[in-house]
């Protein structure tokens, strides 16, 4: 037996601490003012939990899990500290991939390796012989090895599904492959046939026939379902996908957990799993999606492309005419989107709010739920900048407001404010909730050109009479405001 650093108890208690951090950590991700404090419990927790796995009883070969986690380390430092917040989902995506083909990787090593326990143990070889994993499995009964067969399957199903549909969420939001939904002529069929056929491998390998292989093609099956569901869903709906995988990998975790008999992964799996089903629950309910097609990867539209969108003018407004009608206004609502964190505008918006508000008037932020490329994007990009949190309002808290607003400026959003959601039932988006900005006295839109938002289509706000164009970069714009405003 490996001499291992920790014994069992003190790594069961470790496991009890890490999970309770983890839950902490959760709790306060929540609110703005508590999340920094809960990245650090996830810090800590993640350490402990590492640190005591690997310490732990039935673990050997420490150079080269050192070596392995030393390479990672840098890598994920180096990924980390060179993302723009702007690819902060596709890095979230590439990483539940990663979860998705360790999940794959481990629920054909558990079986390889139970396929060698049970073969020495028929010729001979007692339990007490093997150590570590090899040595759980030794002692289990019959219908533990069946119930650890059940695991290892769901492990490699979910896992496979994920990381493919990962890869290719990651495809999509990265822009390398296309943002419409595409599927296979048959569409769903393909996916229940696949399932059928994964499930007839889980027959095949119950029933002890075929021995690896029937896992490695459930792994295959599992991994084209992933890559036609993820195909199969539209850009706009992109950010209930991330959240969905992020829960998908999860319970692939927490499959593998039971596999490994490793009571942190099940907690921890379980953890990620219900978190993020909670949230992909309610990102539907915020863009109107009915949650049960989401998993099934139905929605997402019918593929053909948008309206070409109401034809009409753009009128452009310069930034002494937007100046003069902030001097005149007494209510403000600003509505940030994805162009503001390209534009990295938080800061002069930020400077721009304060001096109005110095001057005395009611200056309030909406955010959308969906507004930028992250959940709770805009929140973050606000927070950095020292945006007061309680100016800082959420959609259903500030809609109504909007006939009562003198001046809303939009920077840099497109779909979250588009009223085609609402007034056109053929639209991509229709029947998601949008902040209604159209009812205030006058609108004023900084964008830089005429690119449409992620959804690719055309938005009637910019024709209506009541809209301006304050065209340029949002940072730009909102500088050429500041020299003008005191
Ligand atoms: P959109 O992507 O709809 O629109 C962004 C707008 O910003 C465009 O009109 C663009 O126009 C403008 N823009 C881009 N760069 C700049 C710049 N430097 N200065 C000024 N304007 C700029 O953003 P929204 O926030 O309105 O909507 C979010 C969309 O992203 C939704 O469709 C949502 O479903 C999707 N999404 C959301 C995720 C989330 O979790 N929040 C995750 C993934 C996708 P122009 O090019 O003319 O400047």
């Amino acid at each position: 037996m490996h001499e291992s650093l920790l014994s069992p108890q003190l790594v069961q208690a470790a496991y009890v601490v890490a999970s309770v951090l983890f839950i902490l950590a959760l709790g306060g991700l929540s609110n703005v003012e508590s999340a920094k404090r809960a990245v650090w419990y996830g810090i800590v927790g993640m350490v402990l939990a590492i640190l005591a796995t690997v310490l732990g009883p039935g673990i050997g070969g420490y150079p080269a899990i050192a070596g392995a986690m030393a390479v990672a380390a840098v890598i994920g430092a180096i990924v980390a500290m060179r993302v723009q917040m702007t690819s902060m989902p596709q890095l979230v995506a590439a990483l539940h991939s990663f979860v998705g083909l360790a999940a794959v990787f481990i629920g054909l090593n558990a079986e390889l390796e139970a396929q060698h326990v049970l073969a020495a143990l028929a010729q001979g070889a007692t339990p007490e012989s093997f150590t570590g994993f090899a040595g759980k499995i030794a002692h289990k009964s019959a219908v533990e090895l069946d119930i650890m067969k059940v695991e290892a399957f769901l492990g490699i199903y979910i896992g496979a599904l994920t990381f493919t549909g990962s890869v290719v969420a990651f495809g999509k939001l990265a822009g390398k492959i296309t943002g419409k939904p595409w599927k296979l002529p048959g569409g769903h069929f393909w996916n229940a046939s696949l399932t059928v056929a994964a499930l007839a491998m889980g027959g095949l390998y119950f029933a002890d026939i075929g021995g690896i292989w029937p896992m490695v093609v459930n792994a295959v099956l599992a991994g084209i379902v992933g890559w036609h569901l993820v195909m199969g869903i539209g850009g706009a709906d992109m950010p209930v996908v991330v959240s969905m995988l992020n829960s998908y990998s999860g319970w692939a975790a927490a499959a593998v957990g039971f596999t490994l008999g490793n009571d942190l992964l099940i907690i921890t799996g379980a953890l990620v799993g219900s978190s993020g089903a909670i949230l992909s629950y309610i990102m539907c309910k915020a863009m109107n999606r009915s949650f049960i097609s989401v998993i099934l990867g139905g929605f997402g539209g019918d593929g053909t492309p948008a309206a070409e969108g109401p034809e009409g003018e753009m009128v452009p407004i310069d930034a002494d005419s937007v100046a003069q009608l902030l001097q005149d206004a007494d209510n403000i609502v600003i509505v940030p989107g994805y162009g503001m964190a390209v534009a990295q505008a938080q800061q002069s918006v930020a400077s721009l709010v304060s001096r109005l508000r110095k001057q005395g008037k009611n200056v309030r932020f909406a955010i959308h739920p969906v507004a930028g490329r992250l959940p709770g994007h805009m929140n973050v990009l606000l927070a950095e900048a020292r945006v007061p949190y309680d100016i800082v309002l959420e959609m259903d808290e500030i809609n109504e407001d909007f006939p009562d607003t003198d001046v809303t400026m939009v920077i840099g959003a497109n779909d979250i404010v588009n009223p085609a959601a609402l007034e056109d039932p053929n639209s991509p988006i229709a029947g998601m909730p949008v902040l209604e900005v159209w009812k205030s006295s006058h609108v004023i839109v900084l964008k830089r050109g005429r690119g449409t938002g992620y959804a690719g289509i055309q938005n009637p706000l910019f024709f209506r009479e009541n809209t301006r164009l304050f065209f340029g970069d949002a940072r730009a714009s909102i500088d050429e405001l500041l020299k003008r405003i005191d």
